[in-house]
Formats: C-alpha cells, structure tokens, sequence
C-alpha cells in the first residue's frame, strides 16, 4: 500500500489532471465537438490564408494595435474584481466588453492584426477572470468566434473604404455593416454553440435576451468611436477607458440583482423572489379582473430520475420542466422554483378565465410534462428522459381578494392530495368552509381521500 495519496510515489511526477485524453472538450456531445473544432480551424485556416497575401503591416498600424491590446490588458486589469464577481453571479448568455477593443482593432487595423488584437486581449481575460472556472475550450471558442467576427467586419471595412483612410471612405454606412457583420457572426456562433448543448434550446436562451444585445450594441458602439479616436491621434483612445469601467460595474449591478432574484439551475424566479413579485401583483390586480390562481407543482418519484440518470441529468430535467411550464402560461404570469423538484405558479389578471380556465392551464402543464423528452448530451451520445410526470394542487382566489399564504397552503393541500390520488393529477382545492367548484379532472388514477380542502373527494 502506497503511503502517498493517489498512488504518488516520491520522485515521480504525478500524471496531470489535464492531459489531452482528459481535455473537458471530449465530454461534450460529438457533434458539438465537431462544431467547436470546425469553427476553431476555419479561424486558423482563415487567418493564415490572409496572412500570407497581407503585406508587412507598417509602423502606424504596429502602434495602433498595441495601443489597442495595451488598453484591453488595462481595462481587464482595472474590472479585474467586478469582472470575477459577475462571471460567479452571471446567469446565462453574457456581453463581452472587451468587443471595444477587438471591434476597434477590426475597423482599423489589417485584418491578421485585428485578429492578433482579439486573441491577445482575450486570452489575457482568460488568464486573469475565467481560470478555472471556463475551461479553456470554450475560451478558444470564443476567442475563434471573435477572431472570424473581426476578420469579416475588417473585409466589409476593406472592401468599402479604400485609399490611405479606409476608415473615413467606409463612412457610417460601412461602419454600420461593419457592426452588423460583426455582431451577427459572433452572436450566431455562440448561439448556435448554446443551442447545440442546451437540452430544450429556446429562442431567448439562444439569442440572448434583448438587454443583452442592447449592451452588445452599446459596446461595439463604443468601439467604433475609439476606432476613429484611434485613426485621429491614439491618445484619444484613452478617454473610452473611463464610459467602459463605469458600464462594467453597471453591468454588474444588473447581473447580482438578477442573481439575487432568479434560480439558477431554471432560470425561473427563486422563492423570494417569487413570493415578493407574488404579493405585489396580488395587491395590485382588483379581484375583479377575474379569478386568479395559484399553482403547486410537484414532480412525481423524481429522486428516480436521480438514481437512474445522476444528478446533472436530474438538473437539465428540471430546466426543461421549467421551460414546459413557462409555455404554457401567458407572460404576465409568475413562475418560479419553489425549491428542489417543485415548482409554483400565480395566474393572474384578466382572463386567467373562469375557475375551469385555471384548471384547465393545470391540466395543459400536466400533459406537456407527460409527453416531454429530455435530450441530454452525453459524451456516449444523447441521452432522452421521457415519462416524466407531474402532480398539480390548484387554489383559486376568492371574489373578495386574496392572501398569497392561503392560495398557498390551499394549493399545497390540494398538492397532497393529488399525491395521494395516484399521482400525474390535477387536485382543485377549495378554501375552507366554501362550496367546492368544478371536480377536477386527473390524469391517473383516483382514490378516496379525505382532505376537506379538496374537492371531488
Ligand atoms: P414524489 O412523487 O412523492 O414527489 O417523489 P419524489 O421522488 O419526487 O420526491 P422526494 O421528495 O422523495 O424527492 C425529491 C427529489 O428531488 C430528491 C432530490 O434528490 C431531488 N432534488 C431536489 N433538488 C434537486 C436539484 O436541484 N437537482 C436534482 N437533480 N435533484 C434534486
Ligand atoms: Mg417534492
Ligand atoms: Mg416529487
């Protein structure tokens, strides 16, 4: 028996953790593999067929980039502290504000040196905020998608502004189809990356959401303007340091503000949040813009889900639970993850519709959950999850207004119920001494029960 931990005898160096066979690239799925390498080699492959017709950049242009790649290296070391909290706290698609300084460098600069610009800056961000939380593929990834986007906002720069100022040829037209061409290669690539590993890709999820791109847009705007401060006197450059650090630290704001409110593993409202937004949307709705409901959710036997697929695939199950239930209510309509596999819903406002129309939501998110299939990437290929079910306690708010605890203990009630009913069953609750409504429908099959706050028992 070996006295030093993991068989580590002295003398001999231990095998590194991150040899190639261990790389984490090898366990994504084998068409996004494929993707990642294509992407990265048509980079490579684009940037020395380029090179090898590019004339020697001349002094000026030298001095530009490493003005550009100097400042990137700055501003990253400036936001060093904000930049690590919101990479911990970020819940999804994030901007990259460094695109200032690649995007600069692509209207500027030829476009290999662009490209030099791009890697340089970011692999220093890398080096300094994503170690070792990103693994370093999806770094050259992004590095890849930033070098192809700079190379083609440099053609449309190039090919449109000619003569010793391209940049003052190409215009504002050219400069717009720059950003264009820029944003959209960028953004396409890393979305259509997003789409291939999320089990259940939706649109926003993909594309970012519209704040997002507001903020992509404000960056490359901002890059644009250094871009010409570049070409007037790089000093100027100078001055987009100070507009970049204040909309990090603004982006940062926004970023914990959302991490404070929203679950992580779903991207639905956590419970604070949910029960806060619950409260005032109660308070703020007359009961006379018709009956409002809460929903209780519970997954049936999901800790099986756990034992037979492991836990990761027990958490991308209930992101695409949460997507299923989304769909299937109208935007105004809170959802949220109450905590583990149970989820809660308030319906309210106009139309939530007559008592039948709330149970009736219920019974629509009971049936999409029972015919969902959950595509899971595994290193063995996809992996699907199918079967799922759902038991769902329903509490409608009565006339004369509503307490957000008694929809809840009703709903809950009502939950139980519904377990006790065989499961996959939608349970309406009735609040206490009141005549019970419609008898619910369910989806397995019924027992006796004897809860007084649920009809049709
Ligand atoms: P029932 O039909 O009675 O609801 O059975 P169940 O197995 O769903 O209920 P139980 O409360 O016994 O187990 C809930 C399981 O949910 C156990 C726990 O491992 C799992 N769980 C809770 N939170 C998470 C999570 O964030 N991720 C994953 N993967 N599993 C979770
Ligand atoms: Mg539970
Ligand atoms: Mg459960």
């Amino acid at each position: 028996m070996s006295a030093h931990p993991e068989g580590a005898r002295p003398g001999v160096r231990p095998v590194r953790a991150w040899t190639i066979r261990r790389w984490p690239l090898w366990e994504l799925s084998h068409r996004l593999t494929l993707s990642v390498l294509l992407v990265e080699a048509t980079a490579i492959g684009l940037v020395i067929a380029v090179s090898v017709r590019m004339p020697v950049p001349h002094a000026l242009q030298l001095l530009q980039a490493a003005v550009l790649v100097g400042l990137g290296i700055l501003h990253t070391e400036i936001a060093i502290g904000v930049e690590r909290v919101r990479r911990r706290v970020m819940v999804g698609n994030h901007a990259n504000l460094s695109s200032v300084w690649t995007f600069a460098g692509a209207l500027v600069l030829p476009p290999v040196c662009a490209a030099a610009v791009a890697v340089a800056v970011h692999l220093h961000v890398w080096v300094r905020t994503g170690r070792p939380r990103v693994p370093l593929y999806r770094s050259v990834y992004s590095a890849a998608t930033i070098v192809l986007a700079c190379l083609g906002a440099a053609v449309v720069v190039g090919f449109l502004g000619s003569g010793p100022e391209p940049l003052a040829a190409a215009g504002i037209p050219g400069i717009t189809l720059a950003l264009l061409v820029y944003t959209t290669i960028n953004t396409g690539l890393v979305a259509g990356a997003i789409a291939m590993s999320a089990p259940q890709p939706d649109l926003a999820r993909v594309l970012g959401r519209w704040d997002d791109n507001l903020l992509e847009f404000a960056t490359l705007s901002l890059g644009a303007l250094t871009a010409v401060a570049l070409v007037v006197n790089p000093w100027l450059v100078l001055l987009a340091l100070p507009p970049l650090v204040v909309l990090h630290r603004a982006v940062l704001v926004r970023h914990l503000e959302e991490a404070a409110s929203i679950d992580g593993k779903t991207g639905l409202l956590n419970a604070v949040a949910w029960h806060a937004q619950a409260e005032r949307l109660l308070q703020r709705d007359s009961p006379a813009d018709g009956p409002r409901g809460v929903l209780v959710l519970d997954l049936d036997h999901f800790k099986a889900v756990n034992d037979t697929h492991g836990h990761l695939a027990g958490d991308q199950v209930l992101a695409a639970v949460a997507g299923a239930v989304r769909a299937e209510v109208r935007e105004r309509d809170l959802v949220g993850r109450f905590g583990g596999e149970e989820f809660v819903v308030l319906l309210a406002g106009p139309a939530a519709g007559a008592v039948g129309e709330l149970e009736a939501v219920a019974e629509r998110i009971r049936g999409r959950v029972a015919t969902l299939r959950v595509e899971i990437p595994t290193p063995d290929g996809p992996l699907t999850v199918s079967g799922l079910t759902v038991s769902i306690g329903v509490a409608v708010a009565p006339a004369e207004g509503a307490d957000l605890r008694t929809l809840l203990q009703i709903a809950d009630t009502a939950l139980y119920a519904a377990k006790r009913a065989g499961r996959n069953v939608v349970r309406m609750g009735t609040p206490p001494g009141s005549v019970p409504p419609v008898a619910s429908r369910q989806g397995g099959e019924p027992a006796p029960g004897t809860d007084w706050m649920v009809d049709g028992e």
